[in-house]
């Protein structure tokens, strides 16, 4: 059989497309914002587990080899471990979370924020990263309207969000996000009506790389220091994928200035010396979203 593109299914697809559509906007968004809380929901567990799930993949590889390599922290967690199960649990008192406890937002305001077990403070990042979600669900949906393009955007914020929350946490950006990140963008744009023409997408992956690859070694080279990671490499060049090589030089300049700014504060506020390096991943995160849904209107400053 000769393989060839089935136009029914993206047919069948655009006709529940076209349903959402004609549905009264206040319900749109209603829909959007629930999606994004449940999604966001999903990024709290994805941001714990992956990086847990990482070692350990990293320590049998090292175990394969050294037998008595010494224990990490990734050894606390139950042998069955994954972005599934075991279900959601208080980390001081192991009770596992019942469904209604695990509601996004409402059961930590119903809970006051409390384990309902011992009483423990649950973090507030939690309802936090749900909320994020859920905004920018909504600001795809106005962005964008009720289109694949809305829905793609999301699934780039969702992913951004998730990498960033990863970097500062560890100071590391998963390859597991980053490479499926770049081909979705890549994806995204083969046809028209993405967000750039595949070939400033396919021009923004490897700029993007290459960019921040040199000004590394640039760093590296004239004084010394490393100032960024590989991992800030291939988001830079996700980032390109999705958005084209054009807007690439504002998502650096909006980086580079909020990452100054964090820097500056963190400083200030914690009176910690600046020798501490900043992750850059949340920073390209932040800027790749913001020009996702501003353009480039730095650009028309400039002239
Ligand atoms: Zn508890």
């Amino acid at each position: 059989m000769q393989p060839s593109f089935d136009p029914s299914a993206a047919h069948f697809a655009s006709r529940y497309l076209s349903a959402f559509a004609a549905l009264p906007v206040a319900v749109q968004y209603g829909f959007a914002v629930v999606l994004g809380l449940v999604i966001g929901s999903f990024l709290t567990v994805v941001v714990h587990r992956l990086p847990v799930l990482l070692e350990r993949a990293w320590r049998a590889e090292i175990e394969a080899v050294v037998p008595d390599a010494p224990k990490s922290g990734a050894d606390t967690y139950p042998e069955r471990f994954n972005l599934a199960v075991p279900r959601s649990a208080c980390p001081h008192c192991k009770h596992v979370l019942r469904a209604w406890e695990n509601i996004p937002v409402l059961s930590y305001l119903a809970l006051r924020g409390r384990c309902s077990a011992c009483g423990a403070r649950v973090s507030p990042r939690y309802p936090l990263i749900e909320l994020t979600t859920g905004a920018l669900a909504a600001l795809s949906l106005y962005a964008f309207g009720p289109s694949w393009p809305a829905v793609a955007a999301f699934g780039l914020c969702a992913t951004l969000l998730a990498a960033a929350l990863i970097d500062y946490d560890t100071r590391y950006l998963p390859d597991v996000l980053t490479l499926p990140l770049l081909w979705a963008g890549l994806i995204v744009n083969f046809s028209e009506g993405g967000f750039a023409t595949l070939h400033d997408a396919v021009t923004g992956a490897i700029a993007g790389y290459l960019f921040l690859w040199c000004v590394y070694w640039l760093f590296k080279l004239v004084r010394g220091v490393e100032g960024m990671g590989y991992g800030d490499f291939k988001l830079l060049a996700a980032i390109g994928a999705w958005l084209g090589w054009a807007p690439l030089a504002q998502v650096v300049l909006i980086a580079a200035v909020a990452g100054a700014a964090f820097g500056i504060v963190a400083t200030w506020m914690k009176r910690m010396r600046f020798e501490e390096p900043l992750p850059f991943g949340p920073f390209l995160a932040a800027g790749g979203a913001i020009t996702l849904f501003v353009s480039t209107p730095l650009y028309a400053l400039f002239g």
